[in-house]
């Protein structure tokens, strides 16, 4: 089927033993393993198919900066041997594509309801059941509610003054209209500089006469070096495929490149440093990061870090007052998400294109022809908001989820997310979160990370039919000592220093918690295995 088609919603029946949220990487995996384990599951979608995140930012330019075959599922060979990709770093048509075609070859649609989304979920502690309502007036009575809610599906709303005076179309780059938008001959406004728009930034500038980027906070940006993939790193992949997926699985931030060179940048001469941060540079994407063991712990060798890739972009960018523009100033090198560019910091080379910095000249109002600054005016013919998500939290918020006595979600986390492991809340017996707050989700390949969550979900539901077990719950206890082990590991780090969203620092008023776990995947994965090995440790098991 095709990726754009609507389709017809299946209908949900009045019991299942799970109900899954979402039908993105997660949501479709897991209803993949819970058909295996014989257990009934359907799938709510919101959208009007699968894909999540992928069907979602259709913007120009959208592509996955991890590598392709690094950026796929590992649970099925012939699935891997079978799919060709075709670019180091699939754009987003084509992982879209992906996703499609794993829907259809292994049937997933027919459970999965599209166009519907879920408004509430209830816990009831008399049947330990989930009743969950969905906005097409269903109601579905569920054992087991599993959040494949994605970390970051809920856009961040405009709320600029003046934005509804606006004569001309806007676009937010996570909502992006399927049909495409057309940019030729046009003025063009982007707010925001994250990775969203540094990816699309390059493709806009391509059509429209004019681009207007709205700076808040730069972002340090490392080249992908995309291209059309190197056929020979496809088949060493595949001839070392159980090793390589186990390298993932084992690694810091689920990717091969991902585990920092043990070598520290403070204990390394300046000529062997630089030809490090060369190297990595020239390889691309994240492995800059991974380049000395001691950059997201040390200010000095961070500093290090951002001395190197300050220089690049002074490099880049021809005009010496753009370029200071671009480079960060104000927090350590990659403790907001760093991003990963085609022609991001060259773009601005182009007379077409101009930098506004709203820290220097904020913004005033939006009027009915464009922006207002303290610099000025700046007529667009579109705007385009690039400014992100209510991240890891928000799509779960959205949902008026109660567990016991009625305990909603958002009161338990009214001071930031709270879980055990990242998978389970106290109060809330058989909700799953896939890839919550509380584990490495968004610091790590999505995909290795979703993996592990499904597939430790899937040893729990089989443990608890093995044992006649039908409720799980964490303890407060060993929720209260994973959130203080989060919270102490990233404290060890100099991500809590920035003001990213990570922290929830880009939505106003959202309490200021790190949420996800900064252990590793490898180390993550390890505690995981120990508490299911332990019998469920932390977490309460009864029968009905
Ligand atoms: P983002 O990183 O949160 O960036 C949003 C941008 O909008 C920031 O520059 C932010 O400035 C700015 N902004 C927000 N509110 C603003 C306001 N009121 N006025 C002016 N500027 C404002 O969002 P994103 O670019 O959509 O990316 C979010 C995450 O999605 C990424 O970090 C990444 O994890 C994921 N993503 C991944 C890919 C990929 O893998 N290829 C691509 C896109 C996105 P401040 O920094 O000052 O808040």
């Amino acid at each position: 089927m095709a990726a754009d088609q609507d389709q017809a919603s299946s209908a949900l029946p009045h019991e299942v033993d799970a109900l899954i949220i979402g039908a993105g990487i997660s949501g479709m995996y897991m209803l993949h393993r819970l058909r295996a384990l014989g257990l009934t599951a359907k799938i709510c979608e919101a959208g009007a198919d699968v894909g999540g995140t992928w069907y979602w930012n259709r913007y120009p330019g959208a592509r996955v900066d991890i590598e392709s075959q690094e950026y796929s599922y590992s649970f099925s060979e012939e699935l891997e041997r079978d799919w060709k990709w075709s670019e180091r770093y699939a754009a987003q048509p084509e992982i879209l594509r992906y996703l499609n075609h794993v829907a259809d070859r292994f049937d997933l649609r027919r459970d999965i309801a599209f166009n519907t989304r879920i408004n509430c979920a209830h816990f009831d502690e008399a049947a330990s059941r989930w009743t969950i309502a969905t906005d097409t007036g269903e109601v579905v009575s569920a054992r087991y509610c599993i959040a494949a809610t994605g970390c970051l599906s809920v856009p961040n709303e405009p709320n600029f003054p003046g934005q509804a005076r606006f004569q001309g179309p806007t676009y937010h780059t996570g909502r992006w209209p399927h049909e495409g938008v057309d940019f030729t001959g046009k003025r063009v406004a982007v707010i925001g500089t994250g990775s969203s728009a540094i990816q699309s930034i390059p493709q806009i500038a391509r059509q429209a006469s004019q681009v207007y980027v709205f700076q808040r906070t730069p972002n340090y940006s490392v080249p992908a070096h995309n291209g059309p993939i190197d056929p020979a790193v496809e088949q060493t992949w595949l001839a070392n495929r159980e090793e390589n997926r186990q390298l993932q699985r084992m690694s810091t931030a689920g990717f091969l490149f991902s585990n920092p060179r043990a070598q520290l940048a403070t204990q390394t001469g300046d000529n062997e440093r630089r030809q490090v941060f060369e190297e990595r540079w020239a390889q691309g994407g994240f492995s800059v990061q991974a380049a000395f063991a001691d950059l997201s712990i040390d200010p000095a060798a961070n500093a290090m870090a951002a001395a190197f890739a300050a220089d690049k972009i002074r490099e880049i960018v021809k005009d010496p007052d753009v370029a200071e523009k671009l480079v960060p100033k104000d927090y350590p090198f990659g403790t907001k998400r760093l991003c990963v560019d085609t022609g991001y910091y060259e773009v601005f080379n182009k007379p077409h294109v101009h930098l506004i910095d709203l820290r220097q000249t904020p913004l005033q109002t939006i009027t009915e022809t464009g922006l207002e600054t303290t610099q000025g005016a700046f007529e667009v013919d579109a705007i385009v908001f690039a400014i992100g998500f209510d991240a890891m939290t928000g799509a779960l918020s959205k949902i008026d989820i109660r567990g016991r006595a009625g305990l909603s979600l958002s009161e338990a986390w009214a001071e930031g997310p709270k879980s055990y492991l990242g998978l389970m809340v106290s109060g809330f017996p058989n909700l799953f979160t896939i890839t919550g707050p509380g584990s490495p989700s968004v610091l790590s390949n999505m995909i290795v990370s979703i993996e592990q969550h499904v597939d430790w979900l899937s040893d729990l539901l089989t443990y608890m039919t093995a044992y006649q077990l039908a409720v799980i719950e964490p303890t407060a206890e060993s929720q209260s000592a994973w959130v203080d082990h989060v919270n102490e590991i990233a404290s060890q780090t100099l991500y809590p220093t920035a003001n990213s969203w990570y922290l929830g620092a880009n939505i106003p008023g959202k309490p200021r918690v790190f949420m996800p776990y900064i252990g590793g995947v490898g180390a993550y994965r390890q505690l995981c295995t120990a508490v299911a090995t332990n019998g469920y440790m932390g977490f309460k098991l009864r029968a009905a």
